[in-house]
């Protein structure tokens, strides 16, 4: 019984903690993000130097993230 539930703390903490983070990492990072604006664009990114925003002809805004969600922007998937 020792056994399993040391097994069991062993394989679950690992898993929790990373979940965690990565959703820290997400919205801690919240303050501002990068938008092109571009009318098609969808995404907003954590950084200018996104491989996503390098096809953006236009020009590229500091935001914050709540803004860029309020105007129904999606996070890139390539850096969130
Ligand atoms: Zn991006």
């Amino acid at each position: 019984m020792k056994y399993l539930l040391g097994t069991f703390i062993i394989l679950a903490l690992p898993c929790l903690m990373a979940t965690g983070e990565t959703n820290e990492h997400r919205y801690e990072a919240g303050g501002s993000v990068y938008v092109c604006q571009s009318p098609g664009a969808k995404r907003f990114h954590c950084a200018r130097s996104c491989r996503g925003l390098n096809n953006c002809k236009h020009t590229i805004t500091q935001v914050s993230q709540a803004k860029a969600e309020g105007i129904g922007l999606t996070p890139c998937k390539m850096c969130y």
